[in-house]
């Protein structure tokens, strides 16, 4: 092999969200974290409900709840405004 033009090709520990873990060789510096491997997602398994281990659904559901509030706030001072217009 030529010297200096090839990367770094070492083990390194891969590891999931489900805790599942293994080693491979890869060019990429350090570990590497998964949110989803062959072990757990749900074309592998066969199940259709997929593991939220890393928060992830939770996070998403704050973040609509969040933006579902701001629209029933729109929608109700727009009522409002409506109202007080067929009042006149
Ligand atoms: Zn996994």
């Amino acid at each position: 092999m030529k010297e200096k033009i090839h990367p770094v090709y070492n083990e390194v520990r891969v590891m999931c969200a489900c805790g599942n873990n293994f080693a491979t060789r890869s060019t990429h510096k350090g570990d590497i974290h998964l949110e989803i491997c062959s072990n757990c997602h749900p074309f592998f398994t066969g199940k259709q409900k997929l593991l939220d281990t890393a928060g992830r659904v939770e996070r998403f559901r704050r973040k609509y709840a969040k933006s579902d509030a701001m629209k029933t706030d729109a929608a109700a001072k727009a009522t409002a405004k409506e109202a007080a217009g067929a009042k006149k």
